[in-house]
């Protein structure tokens, strides 16, 4: 099938844009859409036309399969526009991988590369002006899949709806972050899709955060679910920790999400010759770690946050203080990952496309 993918879209601009009322300085994550979204349908075993319209709220049947049996999935990403006005993405072929390798696991169908790619150009093209320049400003970026098939039938659905929308992003102080290690609950298991980027993970994970919440501790770093004795990530984030001069963090596997920003890292430590060990951290190490002054940072790494620096953790009833560093770890390698990423330092990877 070859086809210019340009002449496949549908495209119906917003008549007026809603920019003029949005507070771009003091923007809360997530809360705020650009004037167009794009949605895709997989109806008889394939793709229609892909859609560009005015953001807004969509009809759907009660008896959706999204609603009742959860197929659904998502990505997290982000578009920065640089000093020159270029706006660029950040490795967006991994987030298509991981986003196919997700659906695969909620048995549903893969999104072919020119809608989500071509999608996402177009889409930001449109609402370029809602991508603003300087360091911290971005435009999040959210593809995601639902089951619109109709009936309450507990199989997959035969209906399909690929979206994406787009909000604004401003980085923003986040206050101090203390987590609970868990030792009861589980974000996922072997066997499980914790690996997915599945809606169905976060919403199981909203109830224990509660818990921990209310004790006080903003997050809950997860374990692995047979021995509770792995530390394997933080809330939503790959997490890593930095114990003498070296940092540590788990190998990817069924339990633990593939993170863009974590696999970044990686890469950028190796370049720098900072110290790395993939492997998991035992509670058992962390607590002794701490006790004896070698633990010196843990940090989250994510797309939203980029780096979320942790400062303290709790485990059973005691709670650990991390000791303040002068120059953490954390924030320069923020700093490195985010000056790629808004074109401020040379990208030695090519991990940057220009839209
Ligand atoms: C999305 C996500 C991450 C971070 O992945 P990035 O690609 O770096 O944004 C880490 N852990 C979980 C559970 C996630 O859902």
């Amino acid at each position: 099938m070859s086809q210019n993918p340009t002449d496949t879209f549908s495209v119906t601009k917003a008549e007026t844009s809603k920019i003029a009322s949005v507070d771009f300085e003091n923007l809360a994550f997530g809360n705020v859409f650009t004037d167009h979204m794009l949605y895709c349908d997989f109806t008889d075993g394939q793709w229609g036309t892909p859609v560009i319209t005015p953001y807004a709220p969509m009809p759907m049947d009660p008896s959706s399969r999204v609603f009742h049996y959860g197929q659904a999935i998502f990505e997290g990403m982000k578009a920065y526009k640089d000093e020159q006005d270029a706006i660029w993405l950040f490795r967006p072929d991994q987030n298509l991988d991981r986003f196919n390798k997700s659906a695969v696991r909620l048995a549903m169908p893969e999104v072919p590369e020119h809608i989500f790619m071509e999608g996402l150009k177009q889409l930001i093209n449109l609402d370029k002006e809602w991508v603003k320049k300087g360091k911290g400003n971005s435009l999040y970026l959210r593809p995601f899949m639902i089951a619109t098939g109709h009936g309450v039938i507990a199989s997959p659905s035969a209906q399909y709806r690929f979206m994406i929308i787009m909000s604004p992003a401003k980085s923003y102080y986040q206050g101090e972050v203390k987590v609970l290690i868990a030792e009861h609950y589980s974000r996922a298991a072997n066997g499980g899709i914790g690996a997915a980027k599945a809606a169905g993970n976060y919403s199981a994970q909203f109830y224990p955060t509660r818990l921990a919440n209310e004790q006080g501790y903003q997050q809950v770093i997860w374990t692995d679910d047979a021995t509770h004795t792995k530390l394997e990530e933080a809330g939503t984030m790959n997490v890593f920790f930095k114990i003498n001069d070296t940092l540590y963090t788990a190998p990817t596997s069924e339990r633990i999400l593939d993170g863009v920003t974590r696999k970044s890292i990686l890469e950028l430590v190796k370049r720098d010759n900072i110290k790395l060990e993939v492997r998991s951290v035992l509670v058992e190490e962390l607590l002794t770690a701490a006790n004896d002054g070698s633990l010196k940072e843990i940090f989250g790494a994510g797309t939203a946050a980029v780096i979320n620096p942790i400062v303290g953790f709790a485990y059973q009833d005691t709670y650990y203080e991390l000791p303040k560093q002068e120059n953490p770890i954390a924030l320069q390698i923020k700093d490195k990952l985010t000056n790629i990423q808004h074109k401020l330092a040379e990208d030695t990877f090519g991990w940057t496309v220009k839209i």
